[in-house]
């Protein structure tokens, strides 16, 4: 059986051509599957019966399951954990916003990036996730929010993975989910997130994809960066710091820095001063992130106060900077923690 789902207009009619059915069938069938989260040929009423029970014999519409669903008491954040296979699970993560219903989509089941503070990488990389799965999760999120009446409207690649280090799937997932035919997402409502694998940065730049960029930074010199980041070693942060000003100019786009706050390790006066000469100029915002605490690593998060102070150092510096709101901590929503939890388990 061939499994259609996440196959494009063009691909589901090289499909079925095989089977001698008309190309137009094919909007159709990406119409019902896609615009109406149906995978059972048989809902497809504007099909004739008999085109339903072939397609029915030669292929399937396989989505993502749900393996286990976290609600916020306070309403506004949903966790799903979703899974393949049998061996494959991702955490997929939706935010109801003022603006919008926000998608934090996984790009890989695990990682292997290291950093010091993040639950995804303590069990290391499964494997890369391919663009269906990654669809998969949003369009699993899309068909929950269909029964409300309302719909995805921005993505953040800030789930479990490093999604420069599945690269080719990833542009493939985002092209996927940009195409009107499917789920029609506006680039400008999407934003990825990297630890700054340098070398892909430029290729994304190429790819002109009008996406948000948003660099992990989380420290504002090389020593203490390595040792948060070992990624930093390869692509240190001049080097990456190069790369997303040059992301900011050429897409016009403004870049953001992400920069979690850890209580006595990156928050003091001295590295608000250091971050601010490091950023002088450029077109970025900074997103300051107070810790979510993972029960594996000592880190806190700094009190109030020191927050407060650290982002007024950066606005007193003209750099253009704010402290992210934090959503659905009583559902494990930093990156991993549900996933790990599970397969702890034994599950
Ligand atoms: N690998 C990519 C995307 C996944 S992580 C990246 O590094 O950007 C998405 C964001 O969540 C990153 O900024 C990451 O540093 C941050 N993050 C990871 N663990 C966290 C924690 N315990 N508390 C707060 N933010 C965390």
């Amino acid at each position: 059986m061939v499994n259609i789902f996440g196959l494009d207009i063009e691909e589901i009619k090289e499909a079925i051509s095989k089977l001698n059915i008309p190309s137009y069938r094919s909007k159709q069938i990406a119409d019902w599957m896609y615009k109406k989260g149906k995978n059972s040929f048989y809902d497809m009423t504007n099909l004739p019966k008999n085109l339903q029970s072939t397609l029915a014999t030669e292929f399937e519409i396989s989505p993502p399951t749900l393996t286990q669903r976290l609600d916020s008491k306070y309403g506004d954040t949903s966790k799903f954990l979703l899974s393949f296979d049998e061996n494959t699970a991702v955490e997929t993560v939706l935010m109801r916003k003022k603006y919008g219903n926000s998608v934090c989509v996984s790009t890989q089941a695990g990682c292997n990036m290291g950093c010091a503070f993040c639950a995804s990488t303590l069990l290391g990389l499964s494997r890369n996730l391919t663009a269906t799965e990654m669809f998969g999760e949003v369009y699993y999120v899309e068909n929950e929010l269909r029964k409300e009446g309302i719909s995805v409207t921005n993505l953040v690649l800030m789930g479990s993975g490093e999604p420069l280090m599945n690269y080719d799937e990833v542009i493939k997932f985002l092209r996927l989910i940009h195409d009107e035919n499917i789920m029609g997402i506006g680039y400008r409502n999407i934003t990825l997130s990297t630890s700054g694998i340098v070398p892909n940065i430029y290729r994304l730049i190429e790819e002109n994809l009008p996406i948000t960029l948003s660099i992990s930074l989380h420290a504002p010199n090389d020593e203490l960066r390595t040792k948060l980041m070992p990624i930093n070693k390869k692509y240190p942060l001049k080097d990456v710091v190069e790369a997303g000003q040059l992301y900011a100019e050429r897409t016009k786009r403004r870049l953001t820095y992400e920069y979690i706050l850890i209580d006595g390790i990156n928050d003091e006066k001295n590295h608000a001063v250091e971050l601010s000469e490091l950023l002088r100029g450029q077109l970025a915002n900074v997103n300051l992130i107070p810790i979510n605490p993972v029960k594996e690593r000592n880190f806190y998060r700094p009190s109030k106060e020191k927050i407060a102070a650290f982002l007024n150092y950066l606005l007193k510096s003209n750099i253009s900077a704010t402290v992210r709101k934090e959503m659905g901590k009583d559902v494990n929503a930093a990156c991993g923690q549900l996933r790990n939890r599970y397969l702890e388990e034994g599950n």
